[in-house]
């Protein structure tokens, strides 16, 4: 594995030929790509049809196959998901079937995948990088002794047909491009909104491969004894929020992010902030947006006296339109802002608020309508 700067195309071939040894003959066989569909609780994570969005161009560009790989207890759960990522653009779906799969746990999951994979092959394999695909990917790498690129930003194959899994590094200042030059599966996760979600085309399922669990619950020692959900969790949805209005810095005081709020719910929006919001106490931390917060990709993002630095950026450029407020017209959001406001978002705030809750008002639909 090599970990640099993103050099030149030509420089990448030159620089990793020095680097390269032969694929090791057992390693040959190793062919198609794979995304492990995430199932918990009866629920695919969003990001698993991101990924086969990801992963159809990749397979195509290598000329292979696609696969979702579905994990779980018997039932219409996991028929579900098969069906989903037939839906999403799999052209076959790999199934381990086990009441031992009711709940996640790092074990049983570590084997059902690493049996998948020394039985079957893949080149490529791919997870969401959420809490369960992290736990997941990471002990599925350290078993199989092979290479992970963690929070990929971009997915490539290049001449010789590796993966190029470029991420940010140096504190998200550079971004680098990592190559398992030697190892098989090239593995890489990808947090949820990075990639766009592909179309939804309702398929007839196809090929579906069973693969045993071969383990019985007295070999894992992790029980779940009960399973209490986060009352928080449903309340904020940021990475898949249609609207986002966001505050900064420049707002000057925890106070003040009422006016963000209230905006917010004046116009049916989530909220978030920056990062050093959260790290003054002012938003909680699921609130942060950016490399190391959410990355969202709203129709509409609203973002009031933050400065743009690329580690927000990053997480926040696949809006379809972001508005930004700043009193600085030098500020770096506005290089990539589609609307620039160059004022004093606190005196600013109420006012856009305002007119927003006098347009949406029923009273004054009525008066468009009529
Ligand atoms: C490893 C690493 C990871 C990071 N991850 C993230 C991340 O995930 N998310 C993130 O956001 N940051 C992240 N950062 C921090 C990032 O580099 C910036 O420091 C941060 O985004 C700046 O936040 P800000 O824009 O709110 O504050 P500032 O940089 O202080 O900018 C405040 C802005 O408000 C403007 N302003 C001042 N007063 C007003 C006013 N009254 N009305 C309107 N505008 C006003 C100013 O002109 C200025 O542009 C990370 C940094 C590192 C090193």
């Amino acid at each position: 594995m090599s970990d640099a700067p993103t050099p030149k195309p030509a420089a990448q071939a030159a620089g990793r030929a020095g680097m390269k040894k032969e694929l090791p003959e057992h390693f040959k066989a190793y062919r198609h790509v794979w995304v492990a569909v995430e199932l918990e609780r009866g629920q695919v994570h969003p990001v698993s049809f991101e990924l086969l969005g990801e992963g159809r161009k990749l397979a195509d560009k290598l000329g292979v196959d696609l696969a979702g790989v579905v994990m779980g207890p018997p039932g219409e759960e996991t028929n579900q998901a098969i069906r989903e990522a037939f839906a999403h653009g799999a052209d076959l779906a790999y199934l381990v079937e086990d009441p031992i799969l009711r709940d996640y746990r790092n074990e049983p999951y570590t084997k059902a995948l690493t049996d998948l994979v020394n039985a079957y092959k893949p080149e490529i394999l791919l997870l969401g990088a959420t809490t369960l695909g992290r736990d997941l990917a990471g002990s599925v790498a350290t078993t199989l002794k092979t290479g992970l690129t963690a929070d990929c930003t971009e997915l490539a194959v290049d001449a010789d047909k590796s993966l190029a899994a470029t991420r940010p590094t140096f504190g998200g200042s550079l971004l680098c491009t990592i190559y398992t030059l030697n190892y098989r599966p090239q593995m890489a996760t990808v947090r949820p909104r990075v990639m766009a979600m592909p179309e939804r085309v309702e398929r007839p399922i196809g090929r579906v491969i069973a693969h045993p669990l071969d383990m019985r619950e007295e070999d894992i020692v992790t029980k779940v004894l009960n399973f209490i959900p986060d009352g928080q969790s449903n309340k904020v949805n940021l990475a898949y929020a249609d609207i986002v209005v966001a505050g900064g810095m420049g707002l000057g005081s925890a106070e003040n992010f009422q006016l963000i709020r209230n905006l917010a719910a004046t116009i049916g929006a989530d909220f978030g902030c920056s990062r050093p919001v959260v790290q003054k106490g002012w938003m909680p931390a699921e609130r942060q947006i950016g490399q190391t917060g959410k990355t969202i990709r709203p129709k509409l993002y609203i973002a009031a006296g933050i400065s743009g630095a690329i580690q927000h950026r990053v997480g926040v450029e696949g809006a379809d339109l972001i508005v930004a407020i700043n009193t600085d017209a030098n500020a770096p959001i506005f290089d990539f802002a589609h609307v620039g406001i160059v004022t004093d978002a606190v005196r600013f705030l109420p006012a856009l608020t305002d007119a927003f809750a006098r347009r949406l008002s029923p009273h004054n639909h009525d008066k468009l309508a009529g």
